[in-house]
């Protein structure tokens, strides 16, 4: 029956994690994978998750289902967390929320929702270059995947020339895929005002934001700053909006697979339908949701203290990556060959 099956190559990223744990070197250090690590090389479990995990056990958590949508206060603490309480306030009846299986889950949940289930074109614009996975996501949706430039390689600066190009010509309905922050790969961030022109632009020509919000925290150290461009298109521009928001990397909680996706609509009722039809897609991929990584989560985001712990530990991990890039790059630039030793120390 399988005779026609085709051998797809590996992914690229875990392919070389594979190769890299099957090397039997004893220095070596695997640039693919964007996985966090500690001062010893070794995964980091984050003290606000130890924290959480305790007290999850201590609950004496049992294995029960959770609903189909997910854990309730999880779906709820988290468009809460990304706009903010008192903007998550004002437009809590709007919000069509789902938990789902990481980033990577919601991406496609709510892909599958649009695509399927409204009325916006199936045309997705997604920034050249992207993680990887973005094209393979959008397109076993069936939708019409389209690049724009994104990243000038040649100033190693944002290409805002062919960004807005592509905002003033894109048909209106269309699907913007927004990088919330930490674009992946260049790390290269629109400003607060290249935000701004992007958003007024997409609002006036009604195109989609669908924000992926992999790095919420991860980014600066600082959730409002990371949060900003969603904010300001839902809370400044008042416009509707797909987030999918994963706590693999700002938790730590990469295999336990964490996500929530959430639609800002403009209407209650229209907000409840939406979310009737995530229920259903949920049912029919996933039945219900895992549930141990969302407790977790939720007991973060549920207490003050445990908040403001996880927010120290955002700060840990942004400080150590900023700290081993700055010495990556001091220690190539004194090893280059193109440039004398003497000049790369000063
Ligand atoms: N979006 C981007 C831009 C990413 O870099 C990643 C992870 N590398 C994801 C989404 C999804 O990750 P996960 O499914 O593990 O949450």
């Amino acid at each position: 029956a399988f005779a026609t099956a085709l051998r797809i190559p590996k992914d690229a990223i875990f392919a070389l994690t594979a190769q890299y744990n099957a090397d039997p070197a004893s220095v070596k250090v695997n640039l693919g994978q964007g996985t966090y690590r500690d001062e010893a090389g070794q995964p980091w479990i984050l003290p606000s998750v130890v924290e959480a995990r305790r007290r999850v056990h201590c609950q004496k958590q049992n294995h029960e289902y959770l609903p189909i949508l997910g854990l309730p206060e999880f779906r709820k603490a988290v468009p809460k967390l990304v706009l903010g309480a008192r903007s998550f306030d004002r437009v809590s009846s709007q919000i069509a929320s789902c938990q789902s299986l990481s980033g990577t889950g919601g991406l496609h949940l709510a892909g599958a929702c649009i695509k399927r289930f409204s009325s916006l074109s199936p045309t997705i614009w997604i920034p050249e270059p992207t993680w990887s996975n973005h094209h393979l996501v959008f397109k076993t949706l069936g939708f019409q995947c389209r690049t724009f430039q994104y990243y000038d390689f040649e100033s190693k600066s944002l290409d805002m020339k062919s960004y807005i190009d592509m905002l003033m010509t894109a048909e209106p309905n269309s699907i913007v895929i927004l990088h919330a922050c930490a674009h992946n790969p260049t790390g290269c961030d629109p400003t607060k005002e290249q935000w701004q022109e992007i958003g007024n632009i997409m609002k006036r020509r009604q195109l989609f934001p669908f924000f992926d919000a992999a790095y919420l925290g991860f980014n600066s150290g600082d959730l409002d700053n990371d949060t900003y461009a969603i904010r300001y298109f839902v809370n400044e521009l008042d416009m509707e909006a797909a987030v999918s928001v994963s706590f693999a990397k700002n938790m730590g909680l990469y295999g336990e697979r964490v996500g929530c996706t959430f639609f800002v609509t403009h209407g209650s009722d229209v907000a409840g339908n939406t979310e009737s039809v995530l229920e259903q897609l949920q049912r029919s991929e996933v039945s219900n949701p895992p549930a141990y990584g969302a407790k977790i989560a939720s007991t973060i985001l549920d207490d003050e203290g445990l908040t403001s712990m996880w927010k120290k530990d955002l700060a840990t991990m942004c400080s150590r990556i900023e700290g081993m890039r700055q010495a990556l790059y001091d220690a190539l630039l004194a090893n280059s060959q193109l440039i004398p030793r003497q000049a790369a120390h000063n």
